[in-house]
């Protein structure tokens, strides 16, 4: 049976019946136990902020563990701003995208420098601390301080721009998220829609024969999809395999175990034939603050090493630029 609510075009969030039906369908359908999650049972800002920032582009399976591992250790800000990036990075191993871990550290040393070690509850403070973008701000404000707000990411906006049957810009779908949520149920809705994405309409081959709100989505499954090119929806990533992103990787991890030296880069990156490139890299991952060049060679930033010439050195901490956490972060 197919929906009993077709639309074409752009459906006016003054349709309050059907946004109404929507929140209480979904939040009806919703069982919390079914996904897990162990930054659910918290309100933490600190570990809700870093679950979020660990959660961008990678998969939940491989953050529990690392969020579990990083919280035992950092449970709180002051304690990152205490130590040094290199063991932030070290911590980071298997989530990938690496300059998210040298903004974390940033992160806590402005939220100590600057809100006196409280994660701040305000949209333009949290956005303003590096890699926050607004994916993350009002993840925090939604997840941690239960403040009305609409968190939008690719799974929700894949789901409003299909059952909407919309390709939405990104001030409408932002405006869109933020209206539908119910007052003072921000968290549950907020959850619950991600879940939605997360496990039924999802990107490719989407459930709509089991999906709770299918009577009166407009796309359902049928055409062409809304969601591709709608905002909020991330658009498929390059090939890994071969890309500098591999090579940027292989360097990061090899650093984590022990220094570099400038003539082991090629085959640490895994192109022994391609000097210029592997330089041209690293010299990428350098600007980015995941990396030192000491004595010819690369170490992680703050790391103690030992130099050639015997002493032991603490390398210095680079200044990364401040990127908006929601978007692909090179690495
Ligand atoms: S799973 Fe199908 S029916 Fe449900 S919201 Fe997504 S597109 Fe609509």
């Amino acid at each position: 049976m197919g929906p009993d609510f077709v639309l074409t075009g752009f459906v006016s969030n003054l349709d309050t019946n059907r946004d109404d039906w929507l929140v209480r369908t979904v939040l009806e359908d919703w069982n919390e136990a079914d996904r897990p999650l162990p930054w659910r049972s918290i309100r933490d800002p600190w570990l809700i902020l870093v679950s979020e920032l660990m959660s961008q582009q990678t998969q939940m399976a491989r953050v529990v563990p690392s969020w579990e591992r990083f919280v035992a250790e950092f449970p709180d800000p002051a304690s990152v701003a205490r130590s040094t990036p290199a063991r932030v990075v070290e911590l980071w191993a298997g989530l990938g995208y690496n300059r998210r871990a040298i903004h974390l550290h940033q992160c806590a040393t402005m939220i100590v420098e600057v809100h006196r070690g409280a994660v701040p509850d305000t949209l333009d403070d949290l956005m303003a601390l590096p890699g926050v973008g607004p994916y993350t701000a009002r993840a925090v404000m939604a997840f941690a301080f239960e403040s009305d707000v609409g968190v939008l990411d690719t799974n929700v906006g894949r789901i409003l721009a299909r059952f909407d049957g919309t390709t939405y810009a990104p001030v409408d779908a932002q405006r869109r998220a933020d209206a539908l949520v119910p007052a003072g149920d921000a968290w549950r809705w907020n959850q619950a829609l991600l879940d939605l994405g997360a496990g039924t309409c999802v990107k490719r081959a989407p459930k709509c024969e089991a999906c709770a709100v299918r009577a009166r989505c407009a796309w359902a499954g049928e055409g062409a999809d809304p969601a591709i090119r709608s905002a909020g929806v991330s658009a498929s990533q390059s090939r890994f395999v071969g890309s500098d992103r591999q090579g940027r990787g292989r360097l990061i991890s090899a650093l984590r175990e022990h220094p570099i030296h400038r003539n082991d880069l090629a085959k640490t990156m895994g192109w022994p034939d391609d000097v210029d490139r592997a330089e041209a890299v690293a010299a990428g991952i350098v600007r980015d603050g995941l990396a030192n060049i000491i004595d010819d060679r690369y170490v992680l930033p703050g790391s103690a090493v030992t130099g050639e010439t015997g002493h032991i050195v603490r390398s210095v901490q680079n200044v990364c630029p401040s990127v908006d956490g929601n978007k692909a972060i090179s690495c």
